[in-house]
């Protein structure tokens, strides 16, 4: 089959979130089960910094190549995308994020018609894609050359939903009828992502459990109702990890490699996190890491409300986070307080982050919700146990043979769980297990990507 990837942010050339990691892999893991693919994303300032090799088309875009041969375009434009940030800067979400978007569908679309490259599928991914799902139904119905191409967008998480004031409408370029409740309009303003939900043919989230989720009030963001209708052709396809990166037999970034062969290697990884984090080395005290956006939605409400109880328990904690200010002070204040238990990392830090998931033996991750969920994946493959929060694509991956999970969203129950886990924890054998159980789990794009390629083909004969 021949696809497109159409994306507002892409590994390695520019990342926010998971969306990224997303559409930078699943083509390769594409490529390699034997489909031609293309992806198409903004030239940001950020690209012409990457390391990668790129090369000019045409006067407004330039292409690079990632995998074995899937081409990357960039479709440049001064005004709009050769800024620092992607969607914005300190001063909040750039005010003409409208355009920027309607541009570079508009252009993506164009794109695909002036480099000869008619796919089967387009995918989408979020709100500043999902433009293209209701051009194709109607701007560019007549044309020939696109009136088969089918799409599929992806929801990487419904709280973001590209909600502008009505009086932007003109910019689309569509007719003022699609601005009614059955097309972008979304309680008198105009909702992109609800546009594309609306006209795509199919819809992905990035976990069985999330996909079902957004269909309730709870979840949904107001969606809930439209994605209820739309039932049918909506599904969950959890995430992958790209296990060429987090490998602990080959990383890097830690002090001994190990594998599942040879899984008590990893407490030398545990005395050096110890160490550079300023926390007694002691190999009986777990060890609990937390790597994340400081944000609510991971939970931070509820670890907050934690801490001075958690301080009275024999563990330590090593938080990697960036975030919210109001978190970052609460922490700051905790970890002063308990120089012992908590050691405090306010930053983005790769190396770090390989060394904390090499390290804990108990990975936090007490998400309110959480779409998919790339920490508790990654750790797993690190023989360090996720304790997480029964929701979504944590729901999916984590049970009590892999990890620990509580199901009620309260402080109490958190701490309940980490007890649980701390005395777990003392009983070598049934700790080994868990390690081993972990250590084998198995989430490979290839998976993933055989549940893609098994919907573009649904898609493809509609
Ligand atoms: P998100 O909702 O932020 O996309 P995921 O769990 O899907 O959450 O993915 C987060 C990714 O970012 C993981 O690979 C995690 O290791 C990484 N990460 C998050 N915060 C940091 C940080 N402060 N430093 C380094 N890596 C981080």
């Amino acid at each position: 089959m021949k696809i497109a990837m159409v994306a507002s942010e892409v590994v390695p050339f520019a990342k926010t979130g998971g969306l990224a990691d997303v559409a930078g892999a699943l083509p390769l893991a594409l490529e390699y089960c034997g489909h031609e693919i293309i992806v198409i994303m903004p030239g940001y300032k950020c690209i012409t910094e990457a390391k990668a090799k790129i090369t000019r088309v045409s006067k407004d875009i330039t292409a690079s190549v990632i995998g074995k041969n899937v081409k990357v375009f960039f479709i440049e434009n001064k005004n709009y995308f050769f800024r620092e940030g992607l969607y914005g800067d300190k001063n909040g979400d750039y005010t003409d994020n409208l355009e920027r978007f309607v541009f570079f569908c508009r252009r993506s679309l164009d794109l695909l018609k002036e480099i000869n490259f008619s796919p089967d599928i387009i995918h989408l991914h979020d709100w500043q894609a999902s433009l293209i799902a209701a051009y194709l139904k109607n701007l560019y119905a007549n044309q020939d050359f696109y009136s088969r191409i089918k799409t599929v967008l992806t929801l990487h998480n419904v709280g973001y939903q590209g909600v502008f004031a009505k009086e932007e409408f003109p910019k689309l370029g569509l007719d003022w009828g699609l601005f009614d409740i059955d097309g972008f309009e979304f309680y008198n303003k105009i909702n992109l992502l609800k546009g594309g939900i609306v006209f795509t043919d199919f819809i992905t989230t990035v976990s069985p459990t999330y996909a079902n989720e957004i269909q309730t009030r709870d979840l949904g963001f107001g969606l809930e109702g439209l994605l209820k209708l739309r039932k049918n052709v909506l599904s969950g396809i959890l995430n992958g990890v790209d296990y060429s990166v987090w490998d602990p037999n080959t990383d890097k970034f830690i002090v001994q490699n190990f594998s599942p062969a040879n899984p008590f290697d990893k407490v030398f990884n545990k005395e050096n996190l110890q160490k550079i984090c300023n926390l007694p080395v002691n190999k009986d005290i777990p060890v609990l890491g937390i790597i994340s956006r400081l944000a609510e939605q991971k939970g931070c409400d509820i670890l907050a409300d934690s801490l001075d109880e958690l301080a009275k328990l024999n563990v330590q904690l090593v938080i990697l986070g960036a975030g919210d200010l109001k978190y970052q002070e609460l922490l700051k204040t905790a970890a002063e307080k308990y120089p012992k238990c908590i050691s405090l990392h306010l930053k983005f830090d790769n190396p770090l982050a390989h060394k904390i998931y090499a390290g804990s033996d108990i990975f936090l991750m007490p998400s309110k919700y959480e779409p998919c969920g790339l920490g508790q994946l990654i750790s797993l493959r690190y023989g360090t146990i996720p304790l997480v929060f029964k929701t979504g694509g944590l729901a999916d991956t984590i049970n009590r043979n892999n990890g620990f999970v509580f199901s009620q969203y309260t402080k109490e129950e958190l701490l309940k769980t980490i007890k649980k886990a701390g005395q777990v924890s003392k009983n070598k054998s049934k700790w080994d297990q868990l390690i081993e159980n972990a250590m084998e789990c198995n989430f490979s794009w290839k998976v993933s990507a055989d549940k893609y390629i098994q919907l573009y083909a649904k898609a493809k004969k509609r």
